[in-house]
């Protein structure tokens, strides 16, 4: 798949006054989108491919800001949840609305670490526990922004030594890519100067439907792993490889996201529905299908492959309505779900778990492809 992306890539590029970047089919533009508080001015682009796919990204924590994307009618809708402009979300962090999350994306089981025999204390933003990188995580950065020959937009950060407790001056990249297989791309890359643990990943909730459309318990799922890591009341995995057959967590064949949601399973309730990591099939880091997803009514789909061998999939349990975003639209309860590829929750205390552990001299690296679609079958009318 990568090398006929690359073929494709690699054509036709123009660079036009600086500002817009056209390959054959993919375009790209920018503007302003505002500034922050100490007057940084930060960016919005726009990437659209020949088939009009269009995804707004900016450089305040490498928010995918909206993603248009046709259902099987030729409609667009914006399938991503967010806000139409940096105030908003500047006053509202902790959804994560398409935001990059590091250093360490989901929890760390009570805030703390051992590495190399020295305990790393981060900050307790979730109950006990460590959440997304922490209060000052990589969702509420600044990023650096450059265009890239290729169209791509890649985005730089140096996250300081000590930042948020975590050892290291770590310096990150994020490129993002729409290629004309309606894929948005997203690699990550980090190197640092001392030992440090690193989880990268991007925190969109999408709504096939188009956000704001009404809950997601009808799309139907299918996520490409046998075992789950079940997890104790504050979220954090027991340790423990769970199979998923017979359990609520059985996402092997398309299953509607809701048809077992209310379930008395004990895990099912500690996350208020699902938030857990699913371990995926696959030995080694290679680029693997992790999860599809179609929407009945529209046929929009979504596939997401990954290097990564761990999804977070979370239902938006705790999205209660309190939130008006793009459009004035009330993002209720289940309105949207997230796939988070990733390492699995807390790894820094699980030696058993892939290792997290980044040295000096080695390159994090990590690939994942959100691939949008038409063919979704609808529902059988009874
Ligand atoms: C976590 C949820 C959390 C949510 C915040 C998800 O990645 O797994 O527990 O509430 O992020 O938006």
């Amino acid at each position: 798949m990568q090398r006929t992306i690359w073929r494709k890539i690699g054509a036709a590029f123009v660079t036009i006054a600086g500002a817009v970047t056209v390959h054959a089919a993919t375009v790209l533009t920018q503007a302003e989108f505002g500034k922050m508080p100490d007057g940084a001015a930060i960016r919005i682009y726009t990437l659209t491919n020949k088939n009009k796919l269009q995804a707004r990204i900016t450089n305040y924590a490498g928010v995918v800001v909206s993603l248009n994307a046709p259902g099987r009618d030729g409609k667009m809708a914006d399938v991503v949840l967010g806000f139409d402009t940096l105030p908003e979300y500047l006053a509202n962090p902790t959804q994560y609305f398409g935001a990059i999350i590091g250093r360490y994306g989901n929890r760390i089981g009570a805030a703390r670490f051992t590495l190399n025999g020295v305990e790393y204390k981060v900050p307790k933003n979730n109950g006990e526990n460590s959440l997304h990188g922490g209060d000052d995580g990589f969702f509420k950065r600044v990023w650096k922004p450059r265009v890239l020959p290729d169209g791509g937009l890649e985005l730089s950060y140096l996250s300081q030594d000590g930042e948020e407790g975590y050892p290291g001056n770590l310096s990150v990249t994020v490129t993002y890519r729409l290629t004309d297989a309606d894929e948005l791309k997203i690699d990550y890359a980090a190197t640092t100067d001392k030992d440090t643990v690193v989880n990268l990943t991007n925190h969109s909730y999408f709504n096939l439907k188009g956000a704001g459309s009404g809950d997601i318990l009808g799309h139907n799922l299918m996520l490409n792993a046998e075992r789950f890591t079940p997890v104790d009341k504050g979220l954090i995995p027991t340790g423990e490889l769970l199979g998923v057959a017979g359990t609520p967590f059985d996402f092997r064949r398309l299953t509607a996201i809701g048809a077992r949601i209310e379930q008395n399973d004990e895990q099912l309730k500690i996350g208020a529905g699902y938030d857990h990591n699913w371990v995926l099939n696959k030995s080694g880091n290679a680029l693997t299908l992790a999860a599809r997803v179609e929407e009945p009514s529209s046929g929009r789909t979504l596939e997401v492959y990954t290097t990564e061998p761990g999804i977070q999939f979370y239902t938006g349990n705790f999205l209660d309505g309190s939130v008006k975003g793009k459009g004035g639209k009330v993002y209720g309860h289940r309105s949207a779900f997230c796939l988070e590829t990733q390492h699995f929750p807390d790894s820094p205390n699980h030696p058993a778990f892939p290792s997290t552990v980044l040295k000096p001299g080695q390159r994090y690296q990590s690939t994942t492809v959100y691939r949008f679609g038409t063919g979704g079958a609808p529902n059988i009318k009874k």
